[in-house]
């Protein structure tokens, strides 16, 4: 056979995604904006979609994929049976929010931390979906919760940085406990150096939003 009749197969090289845990780079990444939507795209919002219900959560970003995309996922019933409460945001910009409301939160890039945090009751987000149609939505409680958490994601902010102090304290132990065990892993090579990390997400970044 001649080469040239071989079918070029383009290889992919999407990363197999995983829950990314504090303190990894990408979760303090300030993500650019998607420029195109297609199909590797669609496969990641998917596997994102899958880590979500695995690991129990009601929203996961990008960023906590190691993904340096503005997009993210949600779910509020947290039920992967409930289909038609799925959402993606693509590019989101939060247009309003309005009222305020102090709520327990939790991360799944920290696990097991819990704290409160004051977030707008209702908000107006603009989004494009995996079809490349921009749409707005209208959300309250818990959806705006949710959508208010994983919009700081892709901003490189985590809820921990919006607890008020005197909660702090109860808290800290826990955050330097995850961040030993990350360095620990670095050490012992389980996981890469901050410059591999941090080099990686730059040739993800390159690769999708044309910077
Ligand atoms: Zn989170």
């Amino acid at each position: 056979m001649r080469l040239s009749t071989v079918p070029v197969l383009k290889l992919s090289v999407m990363p197999n995604l995983e829950v990314v845990l504090h303190p990894h780079p990408a979760l303090r990444w300030k993500s650019r904006e998607v420029t195109k939507i297609d199909a590797e795209l669609r496969q990641m919002v998917e596997q994102m979609f899958e880590l979500m219900y695995a690991h129990k959560g009601i929203g996961l970003a990008a960023n906590q994929v190691a993904l340096p995309y503005r997009l993210f996922v949600i779910n509020p019933t947290g039920d992967r049976s409930e289909r038609d409460q799925e959402q993606v945001f693509i590019n989101p910009q939060i247009t309003r929010r309005n009222g305020s409301e102090e709520d327990e939160e939790g991360c799944l890039s920290l696990p097991e931390i819990f704290g409160p945090v004051t977030r707008a009751t209702r908000i107006i987000v603009d989004a494009f979906d995996l079809a490349g149609q921009q749409f707005e939505m209208e959300l309250e409680d818990l959806p705006a919760r949710v959508v208010q958490h994983e919009y700081d994601h892709v901003d490189g902010v985590l809820f921990t940085d919006r607890v008020p102090a005197g909660a702090l304290p109860k808290m800290q132990p826990l955050i330097i406990d995850l961040e030993l065990q990350f360095r620990n892993r670095q050490k012992e090579g389980t996981i890469p150096s901050d410059e591999q990390l941090k080099a990686s997400l730059l040739a993800l970044q390159k690769a999708r939003t044309g910077g």
